[in-house]
């Protein structure tokens, strides 16, 4: 199946007489014959037993995603930030590291940095652009794996995933890669080389801003018995001594993720939750398309503003990433856009003030045109020096294009322009 068609069919196929649409399975639990039967799915979980780890709408959608990123299994969380945790912990432990590029979203800087340390995990952030020499030098006997974005919030950076797999696979280590911002419809990071796909589901997969939630995808790639995994080779004792390569081949990453990292933290979304993100799925493809094409003609109308001093959006011919984008977003950019404002701080809140249709919200890569202002909002805490180290201008605005017609956006965007004058 293309990709359109497995937006809304993957995952699900119906029996005669079942419903049509993904049943809502709203029930912590599932009865059993016997308890033989229940014995033998501690063994071989393959039908769900407890919500906590496995139900039957979550899973549908963890087989549409999976599909949809040419995965062999996913598991859904209650966030994006839980899915990038548990990525994590499925391979490192107290005392090892991993590496990192430290162009990625405020929120995995903060869990990686602060609150991982906390936790007896290093990690060792480095610079995408940095040569093949330079990222070898990040590489300890304890790192574990390789972690980057494909279009960075807010920076909408593109990586080179080639690089970066072809550097992780070198050293025997997995590339775990979030790909949020161009979901699988416009990048499939498992082509360029990605062993674990990421997403917090709350942006467009949801798309309408109704429900939070994250997924990890087990691409099926990496060899986990390359001797520096045991944990996926040795007995499990938390587990009866299951050995995941041997039992689960090539899904040995995704299955122990659900059986020893979701059983003990319990993160999983509730069949109502994955009920929403199923049809924000089902439209998943037509909407990206709508968002690159809004998003196409409102970063050329910014380009071409006077009070406009930069605008960051790949799709753009003069950006920085634009060639790079050729390789890894052929399909489009998505709809997100960073521009900076003439005058600062205070002309970019006012010109945000000042707009009709757009939302001012904490979110980003909703149905709706929204806009938000690092600075002040989500990197409040840094000085204006420490924002500038960071890369954040204070007139920059992140602007993330809805799928009202385009004209009706430009329109307001122009509004706010005049009234700032
Ligand atoms: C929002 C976001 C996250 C965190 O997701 P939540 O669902 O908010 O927890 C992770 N990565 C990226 C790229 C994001 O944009």
């Amino acid at each position: 199946m293309k990709i359109e068609t497995q937006c809304l069919h993957a995952g699900y196929t119906p029996k005669n007489g079942d419903p049509r649409v993904v049943p809502i399975v709203q029930s912590t639990t599932y009865t059993f014959d016997s308890t033989a039967h229940i014995a033998a799915l501690f063994d071989m979980p393959t039908e769900p037993m407890y919500s906590r780890f496995a139900n039957p709408t979550v899973d549908a959608v963890e087989k549409k995603i999976a599909a949809l990123e040419g995965g062999v299994a996913a598991m859904c969380t209650t966030s994006g930030q839980a899915a990038s945790l548990l990525s994590i912990l499925n391979v490192c432990k107290a005392g090892d590291s991993f590496i990192s590029t430290g162009t990625i979203y405020g929120g995995t800087v903060n869990l990686f940095a602060v609150t991982l340390k906390r936790f007896g995990i290093e990690c060792i952030f480095v610079d995408q652009e940095a040569s093949r020499e330079e990222l070898q030098k990040a590489v300890k006997p304890n790192t574990r794996c390789v972690f980057g974005e494909t279009l960075a919030n807010p920076a909408l950076s593109v990586l080179d995933i080639r690089k970066f797999a072809d550097f992780a696979h070198d050293n025997g280590l997995p590339l775990i890669i979030d790909n949020t911002f161009p979901t699988p419809i416009l990048c499939r990071p498992k082509e360029f080389g990605a062993d674990v796909v990421i997403h917090s589901t709350t942006k467009y997969m949801d798309g309408h801003a109704v429900q939070g939630g994250g997924v990890i995808v087990d691409c099926g790639t990496f060899p986990w018995d390359n001797g520096k995994f045991p944990e996926f080779t040795e007995p499990d004792e938390s587990y009866h001594g299951v050995c995941y390569v041997r039992e689960f081949g090539n899904m040995a990453y995704i299955i122990k993720c659900r059986m020893q990292l979701m059983r003990d933290f319990g993160c999983y979304p509730s069949a109502t939750a994955a009920f929403y993100l199923n049809l924000g799925l089902e439209t998943l493809a037509i909407r990206m398309k709508q968002y690159c094409e809004n998003a196409q003609k409102v970063a050329e109308f910014l380009l071409a503003r006077p009070e406009v001093e930069s605008v960051s959006y790949p799709g753009l011919a003069g950006d920085k990433y634009h060639e790079r984008a050729k390789t890894y977003l052929k399909d489009g950019c998505s709809g997100v856009i960073s521009f900076v404002i003439k005058g600062g701080r205070e002309k970019a809140m006012n010109w945000m003030d000042s707009l009709q249709l757009a939302s001012n919200v904490v979110h980003v890569a909703d149905i709706r045109t929204c806009v938000l202002h690092p600075a002040s909002e989500t990197h409040r805490q840094l000085t204006d020096e420490q924002l500038v180290a960071a890369g954040i201008n204070v007139g920059m605005i992140r602007l993330s294009v809805g799928l009202e017609n385009v004209d009706d956006i430009i329109a307001d965007l122009t509004h706010g322009f005049e009234s700032i004058r």
